[in-house]
């Protein structure tokens, strides 16, 4: 339909969008935009001008999604969702998130300066909490989609006070609790879901290529380590009878550094460490830490939590340190729809890309939604793998490529729609 040069045009459009949108922040002289802030509220009105003029119906549901409808070019037809998050970290890149809602919206712009129409509805959303930085809330923005906010977390405060209710108020949302309670479509009036975004990581530099099929979003479990040992003074207790805290919890943190370098696909962090009393000249008495660990394998990231879990117990034994284990948080990870995965393929052969599959590490808007309908990701390659730091950057012919492989992915869904017995 369109030319390589209509692309690389839109390429330049979507990365000057994200230099313009980047100027919406909490912060002057940074990116840092919270849910329901007012530089959220600002940016809403210049993404909602944009939407309309590529033909799209525009409204915020009751969280502060951002909704733009483009209608099939037939009655009662299924709706495909588009779409990634507004909302940033603190001092963030201009990319995360706002790439995939720039890069779905110039397709759109597209298909309704051609005048065409689909055989199917597109919406594309823009998530108002996925990073969950004012509430430390996860997925607030498409859990509200899929029916799954729970209105309980309306009276959760931010850091000045102000609650969930009370930010949405402002931002011009009702947050009557009714407004959660069901899901925006049954998942029979959906062909599922398309999340463009940046990679987050470093494999397709490494691999010289520009874009990747993900295949799965990797579970993770968060545990918690608590090493009690002995207080004692620095001086005067002789190194042969301590029972020193940090020491202990250090062997370990080195041991999970080995076990993750030894099992392929596994990683695994010590991000969080606290030591009591915390002073130079006191024996570490206690000390606690975080371990993220994340494998596509649920078995095997289940089995490489308990090793480590024995490795923690046996240091402890051999050092007489009491040891407290706690399982934070535990979730498997979700693996895109098979036949999406196979059409994005395709769809980056027939444009003269490689169609390499990769694993996400990092989390998602698209867990939660593929709780309501078949999800899929598409990521672009970032200049050093570089995320969550205000160096994140792509490369201009990077997002033609993902503005291209979108369109075919929406061609080729048109045509599997239209062969499908009614
Ligand atoms: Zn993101």
């Amino acid at each position: 339909m369109e030319t390589r040069q209509t692309y690389a045009s839109a390429a330049r459009t979507i990365i000057d969008r994200c230099e313009l949108l980047a100027t919406f922040s909490e912060i002057p002289g940074q990116i840092t935009r919270r849910f329901a802030t007012q530089p959220m509220r600002q940016m809403h009105e210049v993404i909602s001008n944009w939407l309309r003029a590529a033909g799209m119906v525009v409204e915020v549901d009751a969280i502060g999604n951002l909704i733009g409808r483009y209608e099939a070019n037939k009655p009662n037809a299924k709706t495909l969702l588009l779409g990634s998050h507004l909302d940033s970290v603190r001092d963030a890149g201009k990319y995360d998130g706002l790439l995939g809602v720039m890069v779905a919206l110039s397709c759109l712009e597209r298909l309704h300066q051609s005048n065409i129409r689909l055989p199917f509805a597109i919406e594309l959303l823009g998530f108002a909490d996925e990073e969950g930085l004012r509430y430390q809330s996860v997925y607030m923005g498409s859990k509200a989609i899929t029916g799954a906010f729970a209105p309980d977390q309306l009276t959760l405060q931010d850091e000045d006070g102000i609650t969930i209710a009370e930010a949405l108020r402002a931002f011009g949302c009702n947050p009557d609790p009714t407004n959660f309670s069901v899901s925006r479509w049954s998942p029979r009036e959906l062909l599922g879901y398309c999340e463009v975004h940046i990679e987050q990581g470093p494999i397709l530099e490494e691999r010289d290529m520009p874009l990747a099929v993900v295949n799965s979003i990797v579970g993770q479990q968060r545990l918690l380590f608590q090493f009690h040992g002995e207080q004692g003074h620095a001086g005067t207790l002789p190194m042969n009878l301590r029972h020193d805290a940090l020491c202990a919890a250090s062997e370990f943190i080195l041991a999970v550094e080995q076990l993750a370098g030894s099992v392929e696909g596994l990683v695994a962090t010590v991000g969080q460490l606290e030591v009591q009393p915390g002073a130079s000249n006191v024996v570490p008495g206690q000390v606690q830490l975080s371990l993220d660990i994340r494998h596509e394998d649920n078995t095997r990231r289940a089995k490489c939590a308990s090793q480590l879990h024995v490795v923690a117990k046996n240091i402890c034994a051999r050092r007489g340190i009491a040891l407290n284990c706690q399982l934070v948080q535990d979730s498997p990870t979700v693996f895109c729809a098979q036949n999406l995965v196979q059409r994005w393929q395709e769809a980056l052969i027939a444009e003269g890309y490689p169609a390499p599959l990769l694993a996400s590490g990092a989390g998602h808007d698209a867990v939660v939604i593929s709780t309501l309908t078949e999800m899929s990701m598409l990521f672009v390659r970032c200049t050093g793998g570089i995320s969550h730091h205000p160096s994140e950057a792509v490369r201009e012919e990077d997002v033609e490529a993902a503005v291209a492989a979108l369109e075919r992915f929406l061609l080729l869904t048109a045509k599997e729609v239209e062969i499908e017995p009614v």
